[in-house]
């Protein structure tokens, strides 16, 4: 079987689960603890908690533990727009975020915030104009993801964050798709708050941190005791913060150079042998050099969706039909709708292919050859 689908998740690196069996079997205290085996703990979460926040250059303080995305997600949306209700009622989004995004949106709605959700180009890109537009002085919150998950378009975050500085609103960015594969300066980018998963990076699931910036005094999500600076209550994860810390050290520079260009390279490389085979597709999307996302979603002209997914799974090739989150249902993915519209067919004939660290060019090759044959073979069907 070959994984073409690290969008959805990643296989975790031989390195981390070493350093997460170590930490489960060796230093298993609890981080509150005042007894050795709790300072050990706590020493292994400051050190992991370092190794993140260098890789944003942001400072240890300002990074706060979850069990994922999601959870930073809800959390900086929705304290932040608590704490900032009496200046503004008025909140930014995007129209293809995650649904973690979206549903903390509506929640917000439904409590009387007024939430501008922008659309997209055809391939998945946002517009600065209708940005401008939409902000005014009684926004009080920007959130809008820096690279997406089904499409794999990148969004405008440094101009957002520059165009932030003078105004009250402040700015989070869900940076999962995104993390593992571009380079993140917090203060570049003039974010305030940054989300993340560490099982996108092959690192374990169930685990993630959410950025804030310095000074910041983020109201808690989660009530109890008085973890993460009274920020996030809970028993810290500290198998799985060490594992995603692990993973985060193995992304070097280099690392990071190297998956732009594979994965470029293996875009290219499908694509010319579905053009070779004369397959009738377009990209959902855009391909540029210089987007190191890992995702490439086609439409295979006339062919579902379903009967492409399921064909490829049975001929030994993993791929989803959209995101994870959406494809065990029948819902229509809300990415391609707010690129395409509702009606095009599209939807439907769409499937998203994502590469990953262990992605080899012959993985690619071989699925390039089994989508052909499948692509011909449904359409000769078709035909009878
Ligand atoms: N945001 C984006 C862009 C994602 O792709 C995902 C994972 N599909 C999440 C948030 C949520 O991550 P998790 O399920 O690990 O909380």
């Amino acid at each position: 079987h070959i994984y073409l689908d690290n969008a959805a998740t990643t296989p975790m690196a031989p390195a981390v689960v070493e350093a997460m069996t170590n930490q489960m079997q060796n230093d298993f205290g609890n981080a509150s603890s005042s007894h050795w085996f709790g300072r050990t703990a706590h020493t292994e979460l400051d050190a992991a908690r370092k190794t993140i926040a260098q890789s944003i250059n942001a400072k240890p303080d300002d990074i706060i533990f979850t069990s994922g995305a999601t959870e930073a997600n809800n959390t900086a949306i929705k304290t932040v727009a608590h704490a900032m209700a009496s200046k503004g009622k008025h909140i930014i989004t995007t129209a293809i975020e995650h649904p973690s995004v979206l549903e903390s949106m509506k929640a917000l709605e439904r409590e009387g915030f007024n939430v501008t959700y922008l659309p997209v180009s055809e391939t998945g890109e946002l517009e600065l104009a209708d940005f401008d537009a939409a902000l005014d002085d009684d926004t009080i919150l920007v959130s809008v993801m820096m690279g997406n998950n089904e499409v794999g378009s990148r969004l405008p975050i440094k101009a957002i964050g520059e165009r932030l500085v003078d105004h009250q609103a402040l700015f989070h960015t869900d940076a999962t798709q995104t993390y593992g594969f571009y380079y993140i300066d917090v203060d570049a980018l003039h974010v305030d708050f940054l989300s993340t998963s560490a099982h996108k990076i092959n690192g374990p699931k169930g685990v993630g941190f959410l950025y804030r910036r310095p000074g910041y005094k983020l109201l808690p999500f989660m009530n109890g005791g008085e973890q993460e600076k009274k920020r996030r209550a809970g028993t810290e994860n500290i198998a799985g913060i060490v594992g995603m810390a692990k993973a985060v050290s193995l992304l070097t520079p280099e690392v990071k150079a190297k998956h732009q260009a594979d994965f470029y390279g293996f875009k290219q490389q499908l694509l010319k042998q579905l053009d070779d085979a004369g397959i009738d597709y377009a990209l959902n999307g855009s391909l540029k050099p210089d987007n190191p996302n890992h995702v490439l979603n086609m439409w295979l002209k006339g062919l579902s969706t379903y009967a492409l997914q399921t064909n490829l799974d049975l001929a030994g090739f993993a791929i989803s039909g959209g995101s994870a989150c959406t494809a065990g249902s029948l819902e229509p993915s809300h990415v391609l709708i707010a690129m395409f519209g509702k009606d095009s067919p599209r939807i439907g004939e769409s499937i998203r292919v994502s590469f990953g660290t262990y992605t080899t060019a012959e993985e690619v090759q071989a699925f390039g050859v089994a989508l052909i044959k499948i692509a011909n073979r449904l359409h000769a069907r078709a035909k009878k």
